[in-house]
């Protein structure tokens, strides 16, 4: 097998000591702006693709944190193209008075997050910050809806490290393109 395609022709966009060393400067980053805070720190992942990217994190921070995940869907089964942010769990009212970072996988509109800062006001966080680990088509004016951002990639559908293809693919230690001929009929024709 060539070292830089797994089975099934995924390529490898960003490989294992890439996706470690930008997330251990994330994560200082991050820590010294919350240091700089006063109060309370949640951090809110956006489940399930952050799962690999919020562990891998939060090792690195060593404040005093508090997680409450949420559940987001947009992106049904074999699907390539976003369907809108449904969101699948209620926002916690823990958030009330804390500073408040939503930590995604990727941001591609920006739908997901958009939904996610509106529905929080509801309940109050002392701030609302947002992070996430890949950004598609920066063309958007997205400074203001996300402060920190791993890498900026093209716009592929990418798969592993906590992002899936129908699924799939979750476990992937590192961040590939699927191929073509694996991305259904439906989204290859939409
Ligand atoms: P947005 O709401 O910003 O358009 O899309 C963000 C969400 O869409 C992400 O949280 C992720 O779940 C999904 N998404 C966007 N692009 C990709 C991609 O290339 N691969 C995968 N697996 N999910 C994606
Ligand atoms: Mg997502």
């Amino acid at each position: 097998m060539n070292s830089n395609e797994y089975p099934e022709g995924i390529k490898v966009l960003i490989d294992e000591e890439r996706i470690a060393e930008r997330v251990a400067r994330l994560a200082k980053q991050l820590e010294e702006d919350l240091d700089a805070l006063q109060g309370p720190v949640t951090l809110v992942p956006v489940m399930t693709g952050s799962m690999l990217f919020t562990s891998d994190l939060i090792r690195h921070l060593q404040r005093p944190l508090r997680i409450a995940p949420v559940t987001v869907q947009s992106y049904p089964g074999s699907s390539t193209r976003s369907r809108g942010a449904r969101l699948q769990t209620p926002i916690p009212d823990a958030l009330k008075d804390t500073h408040v970072v939503i930590i995604d996988d990727i941001l591609d509109s920006g739908g997901t997050l958009a939904v996610l800062r509106r529905l929080m006001k509801a309940v109050g966080p002392a701030s609302v910050r947002a992070c996430v680990l890949l950004r598609k088509n920066v063309e958007h004016d997205i400074t203001a809806i996300c402060e920190y951002t791993g890498f900026d990639i093209p716009d592929r559908f990418v798969v592993g490290y906590g992002l899936d293809y129908d699924g799939l693919y979750r476990n992937l230690p590192f961040i590939g393109t699927l191929p073509e001929h694996l991305i259904g009929v439906e989204d290859a024709e939409a």
